[in-house]
């Protein structure tokens, strides 16, 4: 079994142009390293120049053919990475030192060889010295645990990645929930017995693993392995060894961890990303891992871009608003009633973004007011010239969000919008989602009374997809039904979904309101809507929301005035 970073094999490089001197020092050095050798400067570039050239240490001859020692040093001196190898000069002769040390040896060898034990010593001392030149401040181990501390851990990580590039690694970080609670109601002593009973496991993964293992601050732990490792099976090891040895069952750790670490970035972000990881974990009362997920980190920074984008979106008239047709199919011919307005953004960069993008992620992030008030200034305007240019007066909905009903302003600004338009409350049709009803049905219903005592139509958005049950339904002020698109899709597929949406018509007809049916895309459908008595239709079937130019030319076309 290989343990850490200690065992890994470095490289050695002898150059040195007689043959039975490389032999000697083979033989001494070869248990431990792996040697390469070189008759002369020139071969050493050669190999020192390969890609994959991991030399460590350089044990070096002064007097050769072609290229000497001396003249070798000179050339790896002026190269950033070579001049880094520590270079052992190989000499008889006590006055080549001065030079030697100036062209920047770090030790010397004397010739005829000293015991095999001296040579060995020597060169473990220079590597190590060399290894550990870059992190001269740290203390290299935790006091408590014999993990390493995380400044020489980091250095470690990326020495493990230069030795052996090619094996895939795990950043892994650990953290325990409420230590501080923990610490508190139970002192620091029980605390330390249990961090030390982890660093104990967590160094036996290590080693088991391939990897090394850090304490970073006071709870939080590190370890960077072979990837191929059992999560379950590690959470089980190290809890129950505090559990055994601490009789601690209330400990609960919370792991992340990045697969496959992208090792072209610095250790130190790896395990950001493994914490952050791990903070998405939902409960903190049991112990679990999560996987650092690099789409999704994607997918976050480009919202946090879209995010910043907003107000420029905005004033730069990025968004633009489409409309799509409804059409009342109750009498021999379809008749256009009236249509939705749907929000566009059309990003400089990126091009036509769908809805389903941006709306959910300013909903999150309390934006989608901005938004929602845009297009509902565009929509009045709209309305404004058709009733203008072809007298025509066709209502439109628009989208109200579950955040815009716990505005107090709703109804003021709404009225303030239309006015502006010189607009009436019935040229909007406004929807709202189901799943705004189920959120918090008292205020959804006092705003929903109020706005139609102004005059407003409600229609209840996605029916069927939220929660409300046919009890609250009867008490719910609205004016119209959209059943969720789920149903039309399979309406003709199956029996089920047809059943639901002829219950739902019942319910209706019952309460004396029409059912809007969206997501109608073929005539097969619109066909079985039609002949169930669904009374309105937007879809596909008809059109595909459009641009205001082409939805005004599609009113003329339909001479419905
Ligand atoms: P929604 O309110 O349920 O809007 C209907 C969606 O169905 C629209 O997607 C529309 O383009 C799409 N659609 C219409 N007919 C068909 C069809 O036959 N087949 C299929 N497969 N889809 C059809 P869109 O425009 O991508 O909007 C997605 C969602 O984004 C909307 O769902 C709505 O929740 C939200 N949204 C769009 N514009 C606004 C807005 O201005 N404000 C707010 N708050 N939300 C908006
Ligand atoms: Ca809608
Ligand atoms: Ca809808």
């Amino acid at each position: 079994m290989k343990t850490n970073l200690d065992t890994i094999q470095r490289t050695v490089m002898v150059v040195e142009d007689e043959i039975i001197n490389r032999q000697i020092l083979g033989h001494i050095l070869g248990e431990k390293y792996n040697v390469v050798y070189a008759e002369n400067g020139v071969t050493a570039l050669g190999i020192l120049g390969q890609p994959n050239a991991r030399v460590s240490l350089i044990l070096l001859d002064l007097n050769m053919p072609e290229m000497d020692g001396y003249e070798l040093m000179r050339v790896l001196r002026g190269d950033d990475a070579l001049s880094k190898i520590p270079i052992i000069v190989m000499t008889s002769e006590k006055s080549a030192e001065v030079e030697s040390l100036e062209l920047g040896a770090v030790d010397f060898i004397p010739k005829p060889y000293d015991s095999p034990k001296v040579i060995l010593a020597r060169v473990d001392r220079s590597i190590a010295l060399a290894e550990r030149s870059t992190i001269i401040n740290a203390t290299e181990r935790d006091e408590l645990t014999g993990l390493y501390t995380r400044e020489y851990f980091y250095e470690y990580c990326s020495k493990l990645d230069s030795y052996n590039p090619l094996i895939e690694r795990d950043a892994i970080a650990a953290d325990i929930n409420h230590f501080n609670l923990i610490r508190e109601l139970r002192g620091p002593e029980y605390c330390d017995r249990i961090l030390k009973e982890i660093g104990d496991a967590i160094e036996l993964i290590a080693k088991s693993y391939e990897g090394i293992a850090c304490r970073d601050g006071l709870d939080k732990f590190c370890l960077y392995i072979k990837s191929g490792c059992d999560y379950d099976e590690m959470l089980d090891k190290i809890l129950s060894g505090v559990k055994d040895e601490v009789g601690a069952d209330k400990i609960y750790l919370r792991m992340g961890v990045y697969r496959n670490a992208d090792k072209s970035i610095p250790p130190a972000i790896r395990f950001d990303r493994a914490f952050e990881a791990g903070i998405h974990m939902i409960s903190s009362y049991r112990s679990g891992y999560a996987f650092y997920d690099t789409d999704l980190r994607r997918k976050k920074m480009y919202n946090r871009k879209l995010i910043g984008e907003l107000d420029r979106a905005i004033e730069e008239k990025q968004f633009t608003v489409y409309y799509q047709p409804k059409y009342n199919i109750t009498g021999d011919k379809p008749v256009l009633c009236s249509a939705e307005a749907l929000v566009r953004w059309i990003h400089p960069e990126d091009g036509f973004l769908s809805p389903g993008v941006f709306i959910p992620l300013f909903e999150e992030h309390g934006l989608i007011d901005r938004i929602d008030r845009f297009v509902w200034r565009e929509s009045a305007k709209f309305i404004r010239h058709i009733k203008d240019k072809l007298g025509v007066s066709l209502p439109v909905s628009v989208n109200v969000s579950r955040l815009d009903i716990f505005d107090d302003n709703l109804e003021s600004e709404l009225l303030k919008i239309l006015g502006e338009a010189s607009l009436e409350a019935t040229d909007f049709l406004l929807e709202i989602t189901e799943s705004a009803y189920t959120d918090d049905t008292k205020r959804i219903i006092s705003t929903a009374s109020s706005l139609r005592q102004s005059g407003f139509r409600i229609e209840m958005d996605d029916f069927g997809s939220g929660f409300s049950s046919l009890n609250m339904l009867t008490s719910l002020p609205i004016d119209a039904l959209k059943l969720d698109m789920k149903f039309v899709r399979n309406i003709c597929t199956g029996p089920k979904d047809l059943r639901i949406v002829e219950l739902v018509r019942d319910i209706a007809r019952f309460l004396g309101f029409p059912v809007i049916a969206e997501g109608v895309e073929t005539e097969e459908q619109y066909k079985l809507l039609k002949s169930i008595g669904i009374d309105i239709i937007q879809g596909y079937y008809f059109s595909k929301p459009l641009p205001a130019e082409e939805f005004e030319k599609l009113i003329e076309a339909e001479k419905i005035y």
